[in-house]
């Protein structure tokens, strides 16, 4: 999508702090980092939200989730503990409408949030 802010990262019009990407997903710094590592994990297919996931993404999704592992591992974090967050829709206050995932780790994080 041309005004999507995550399309423009994965068509490298928008710099970003990469951690790893493949084919299909592309893990970057976020850029107002909640936690001492603060990643999120994006589809480089734009969908909206995880509501707009279908049967047809099961593989996608796996990925995406084994991709929090990997980036865990990569960042540190997976030995002490991390969180992963899919925020969807207003409710829950996504912000970015691009499908993410959040991986957030080196230091205690309260539960539950806010
Ligand atoms: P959410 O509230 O789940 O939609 O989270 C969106 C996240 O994207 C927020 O944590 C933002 O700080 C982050 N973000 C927005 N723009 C950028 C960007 N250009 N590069 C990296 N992270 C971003």
């Amino acid at each position: 999508m041309s005004d999507c802010i995550f399309c423009k990262i994965v068509a490298a019009e928008i710099k970003a702090d990469i951690v790893f990407e493949n084919e299909r997903l592309l893990a970057f710094h976020d850029v107002r980092p909640r936690a001492p590592v603060h990643v999120l994990i994006i589809p480089k297919r734009h969908i909206a939200t995880l509501d707009d996931l279908s049967g047809d993404d099961c593989l996608l999704a796996g990925e995406l989730v084994l991709a929090a592992q990997k980036v865990a591992r990569h960042t540190d974090i997976a030995e002490k503990g991390f969180r992963t967050v899919i925020n969807c829709r207003a409710d829950a206050g996504q912000e970015v409408f691009h499908l993410h995932l959040h991986v957030m780790g080196g230091r205690h994080l309260h539960w539950p949030p806010g």
